[in-house]
């Protein structure tokens, strides 16, 4: 034991007699049975506090954390989401339009996979992300280096809602390092988008000059990774 204890006795709240060593510390009497219990509920507490660090950090909005069955059900979330578990985490893409619940049941299965499995993805909205990454419109310098690195060297990427932003040709440019970086790694990345690959790949191509380059090899290397394509219509 590591700190200082006390003998004392008396009553503890549940009605049981002890009399014994407790820490100094501990203001009140508690019998044995009812110290454990309060033990694994602050172990229970630290664990949660830990979960939702993480959570954070991870990027997964507190609100994509729950899971409401009835509610998966009824626009059909319930089935992708017995998809995702199905592909591990190899590199997928998830296409159709708004309102399948493609970002929630995404960043649900980035939280199980945490909880369950410590796996940490790095999910970001791709938009906002490579906009403020490309203009450092960051914390500072060192934060838009650490969540690039990140970007690159997560086990699995998550991009949300790819193909919203306008791909100019920094942004282009960024996307084609992070994609190409991780396809060397062997990362794996999940992409969701309202498009399927063949058509990003068409708007990418017609983009402006330097874009519509970076386009192509963007494409190019995705199609290398993506191991399975899901459309949700
Ligand atoms: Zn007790």
């Amino acid at each position: 034991m590591d700190f200082k204890t006390k003998h004392v006795s008396g009553v503890c709240e549940c009605g049981q007699k002890f009399s014994g060593v407790i820490p100094e510390f501990a203001k009140m009497i508690m019998c044995d049975p009812c110290a454990l219990v309060f033990q694994k509920k602050r172990d229970l507490e630290r664990m949660a506090g830990c979960l939702r660090e993480s959570a954070d950090s991870c990027g997964i909005p507190k609100k994509y954390r729950i899971w409401d069955e009835a509610k998966a059900k009824e626009v059909g979330s319930d089935k992708l989401l017995i998809w995702l578990r199905s592909q591990e985490i190899n590199s997928i893409w998830i296409g159709g339009t708004n309102g399948i619940g493609k970002t929630h049941t995404a960043l649900y299965r980035a939280f199980e996979l945490l909880h369950e499995e410590n796996i940490h993805p790095y999910c970001v909205r791709s938009s906002a992300w490579l906009r403020n990454i490309v203009t450092g419109r960051t914390k500072d310098r060192s934060d838009t280096e650490k969540q690039y690195k990140r970007a690159i060297e997560c086990k699995l990427l998550i991009m949300d809602d790819l193909g919203k932003e306008r791909l100019t040709e920094p942004r282009a440019e960024l996307l084609y390092d992070i994609i190409d970086e991780r396809d060397r790694r062997d990362g794996s990345v999940w992409i969701t988008s309202n498009f399927s690959g063949q058509s990003l790949a068409e708007r990418l191509n017609s983009s402006g000059e330097g874009a519509h380059e970076y386009g192509h090899a963007i494409i190019k290397r995705l199609k290398r990774m993506i191991t399975s394509e899901r459309i949700w219509r």
